[in-house]
């Protein structure tokens, strides 16, 4: 097998993940297109196609179908409708739930045995369908998760105190929406604990803002795709790349029978296994209450 990625749903979400995968040096070796409209996959696949001579790295680009799912590593769904200013991502469950039924039963027709990367909002939701619709093993399913609040919130802090986001240590964890949070109480700058630098308001703030960061992107631009991209392309790399690395996706919880943001072990399998998270009293309830949202969410299916 090639290092195949598929990207079905090719909107701003999926052409971000594409272009910062041909501008990165990820180890892609071959990039398939699928969408609803074949003319914009096909202008897509030509205007990436026009980048590589100034690529870092070689990649064929092309148009597809669901047969090439077959042998593909990764199958990226990013398809179906995004957020109109004051909508929540839940409030998109009903018209992206049928999509996905479909798109991944196509899929899986093809014979496809590969690692599904779902970006597609209400995020928990979408990577619990996907789940139950291809019949996979949960390690070979991973949602986007809160990997995108995670670098908004890493982004925010080191702006705040002038330090690189990677000597950030903090997370975002639970539900990609509004019950997701941030469990202060593991957080440090290097190896200092993060209240040592800012106050309980302060750190409010903080959370606030990154929870809210979409909403304000979406009025003011429509909607947001560069960060996701981005995120999209870093749980490749660690999945292409063997890695091992710590990233906050969505993940399988055996004890709630749902999918949610929290730190695991990716690696060229999917999720090796979920990394477990201490929390103190405070913290327990809101991932409570985070899991409660998505069980609710999934019921009403
Ligand atoms: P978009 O409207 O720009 O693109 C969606 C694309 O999906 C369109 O090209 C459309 O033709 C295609 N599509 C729809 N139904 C399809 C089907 N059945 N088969 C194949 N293609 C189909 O939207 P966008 O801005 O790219 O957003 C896509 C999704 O990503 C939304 O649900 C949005 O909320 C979500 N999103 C997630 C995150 C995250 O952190 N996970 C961040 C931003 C956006």
């Amino acid at each position: 097998m090639n290092n195949k990625v598929v990207i079905i749903g090719c909107g701003n979400v999926g052409m971000s993940y594409a272009y910062a995968l041909l501008n990165q040096r990820s180890n892609v070796q071959e990039l398939v297109l699928i969408d609803l409209n074949k003319d914009r996959i096909i202008g897509e696949a030509m205007d990436l196609n026009h980048c590589l001579a100034f690529a870092p790295t070689r990649m064929q680009i092309k148009a597809g179908d669901y047969s090439d799912c077959r042998d593909a590593k990764i199958v990226c769904i990013a398809a179906g409708t995004n957020q109109n200013p004051g909508e929540t991502r839940m409030d998109l469950i009903h018209k992206n739930s049928k999509i996905f039924e479909s798109i991944v039963k196509e899929v899986m027709n093809s014979g496809f045995n590969g690692i599904f990367l779902v970006a597609t909002n209400p995020l928990d939701i979408m990577t619990y369908l996907t789940w139950k619709y291809s019949g996979l093993p949960h390690n070979q399913i991973i949602g986007s998760g809160t990997s995108l609040d995670t670098a908004r919130l890493r982004y925010i802090i080191g702006d705040r105190l002038k330090v690189n986001p990677k000597n950030i240590h903090a997370y975002v964890i639970g539900e990609h929406g509004d019950s997701e949070f941030v469990p202060w109480s593991n957080a440090s700058v290097g190896l200092q604990n993060i209240k040592d630098f800012l106050n309980d308001e302060e750190l409010n703030k903080i959370y606030i803002d990154v929870r809210d960061a979409a909403y304000d992107i979406i009025e003011r631009k429509g909607a947001t795709f560069y960060g996701i991209g981005m995120c999209l392309v870093r749980i490749t790399n660690a999945i292409l790349g063997d890695e091992n690395s710590i990233i906050t996706v969505s993940t399988y919880d055996k004890d709630n029978n749902i999918f949610i943001g929290l730190p695991a072990v990716i690696n060229v399998n999917g999720v090796r296994e979920k990394v477990y998270v201490n929390l103190n009293e405070e913290e327990e309830e809101k991932f409570q209450k985070s899991i409660d949202v998505i069980k609710d969410a999934i019921r009403k299916i």
